[in-house]
């Protein structure tokens, strides 16, 4: 079945229109830049970077565009809150996001155009809407009329009377229709010269729907191939950006639009709860990552196909003991599956996992040694191909690696007393497969240097030491005859050594090859 997408504007799965070779052009709609970024924020950045790169790996060419909201009243009361200037706050916090990005493997970004640096374009098109009588000037303010758009409403499918009673949407006696959006907003006094543009309809800036639809078609042209963002967005953001960019340019503004799904929490008792700033349960990523590795957290966002809720499960929020929620531990443990399987990669084949070379571009074709191999390709090839549904494409890994691991104990592919040249080319062809999915989905399967004592020389040194003296009185202990006195009391130093490190959260693992230690 070749790849499949779901869109939002005619609700149902559609065959990808475009043939590989060509360019895909993608918008997702990016930050506003006055807060550090919180965990729901990298639910979109991960999920079109594992589009673009299963794309990419179908032959496509893929330009995509994630702007940054520069400039914003949220940002305006936050810098004045903070005492600080607009552009301070965002450069800080814009790079904050991009920290989280690399955190998170988030590799796939093209552009990140600034709102703030498009603000000729948006005078642009407003100028255009004016003229073509769809938006009006209202003392110093443009709205966007949304009675002179005959199909206002099509991508959330209701009618603009539905649409109103559902939102919260700006009273004021400036506008038209009580839908109308402000696509430029004259200057209040009370605020900071450096937000205030000059424009043919008065001092101002822009609004925020005009901001993407400047910036989509300013990099990606006037029609793009995928609009993505989260299913917040869709009213009244979307359907916004539709009705003005379709309106100006008289072209459809995005074949297929994408909407993630959103993060989904219980507190202690088991009710709904949202994150919120008054609650104090708002999860940054930096915090986050002190609990679980930016490949884990990936892996956690990629367990559940897009269009789902991600489940965070509960959260007593306020309990230190538990800094993360419920479904956040549950991934982190099943992710370790995959590291420790990277471990055993390298001690097996002697190749690190990160260095196997795993083919980058797909075949249907493909013919393996291991016949079984075959079928996990073809159903994660199908998984993907049915609207990028990564979280079978997760299930069919854990499968796999499973399988992998069974056939490496079958075959006792770690004792160096073992030569089964074939075993080991299974093994290999197996790991390389694991290793072609992974890198579709972006995760690495490194073991991060936080479950490696914080990267830190000195611990790895003296836990080194450490192993070493334990594996001395093992040696002696084993070697002791059986009525020796103190064979028995060695071997209790051994048990000790490990039973206190698990006390310190270091787990050992004896393995024929030698004894490794993690955290955790
Ligand atoms: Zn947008």
């Amino acid at each position: 079945m070749p790849l499949q997408v779901y869109s939002t504007l005619t609700r149902k799965k559609e065959p990808f229109h475009k043939q590989p070779g060509d360019t895909v052009t993608m918008y997702v709609c990016g930050p506003t830049v006055y807060k550090p970024s919180h965990i729901g924020h990298m639910v979109g950045p991960v999920i079109f970077d594992t589009v673009k790169r299963y794309l990419t790996y179908l032959g496509y060419k893929v330009k995509w565009v994630v702007n940054i909201t520069d400039v914003d009243d949220k940002l305006i009361k936050r810098a004045e809150e903070l005492k600080t200037t607009v552009p301070e706050l965002s450069a800080r916090m814009t790079e904050d996001y991009f920290q989280c990005l690399k955190a998170l493997n988030v590799t796939g970004i093209d552009h990140f155009p600034r709102a703030t640096e498009h603000i000729g374009g948006m005078i642009e098109v407003i100028t255009g809407l004016i003229n073509k009588g769809y938006a009006y000037p209202a003392d110093g303010d443009v709205y966007f009329d949304i009675a002179k758009d005959k199909d206002y409403g099509k991508l959330c499918n209701r009618d603009p009377e539905q649409l109103e009673a559902g939102a919260r949407l700006e009273i004021s006696n400036k506008k038209h229709n009580p839908g109308d959006f402000a696509l430029w907003k004259g200057a209040k006094a009370s605020e900071p010269k450096e937000v205030q543009y000059d424009s043919p309809f008065g001092c101002g800036r822009p609004g925020w729907h005009i901001e993407c639809t400047c910036m989509a078609m300013k990099l990606l042209g006037e029609t793009l191939d995928i609009h993505g963002g989260g299913l917040d967005l869709q009213f009244p953001h979307h359907e916004n950006e539709l009705a003005q960019s379709e309106s100006y340019t008289d072209k459809p503004f995005a074949h297929v639009w994408m909407h993630n799904g959103l993060l989904k929490l219980k507190d202690k008792g088991g009710k709904d709860a949202k994150m919120a700033g008054s609650l104090g349960n708002v999860l940054n990523v930096a915090d986050a990552l002190k609990h679980l590795t930016g490949d884990a957290l990936r892996f956690f966002t990629l367990q559940t196909h897009y269009r789902s809720s991600i489940d965070l499960g509960i959260w007593d929020w306020l309990n230190p003991t538990t800094p993360i929620p419920e479904g956040m531990v549950a991934a982190r443990r099943a992710y370790e599956t995959f590291p420790r399987f990277a471990e055993r990669v390298e001690r097996i084949t002697g190749q690190r996992f990160a260095e196997l070379v795993a083919p980058t571009k797909a075949n249907t074709i493909r013919s393996f040694q291991q016949p079984a191999f075959g079928e996990f390709y073809q159903r994660f090839l199908e998984f993907l191909n049915d609207d990028f549904n990564t979280g079978g494409v997760t299930g069919v890994l854990f499968e796999l690696v499973t399988k992998l691991n069974k056939a490496a104990d079958d075959a006792r592919l770690e004792d160096p007393a073992t030569n089964n040249p074939t075993a080991k080319a299974e093994f290999l062809e197996g790991a390389t497969l694991v290793k072609e999915i992974a890198q579709i989905l972006g995760l690495t399967f490194e073991v991060s240097q936080t479950t490696l004592g914080g990267g830190d020389q000195l611990v790895s040194g003296l836990m080194q030491l450490l192993l070493d003296l334990r594996e001395n009185l093992r040696t002696t202990a084993k070697s002791a005859a059986k009525d020796n006195p103190l064979k028995k009391p060695l071997f209790d130093q051994t048990d000790l050594i490990r039973s206190r490190l698990k006390e310190l959260g270091v787990t050992l693992e004896d393995r024929p090859g030698g004894t490794t230690w993690r955290v955790g």
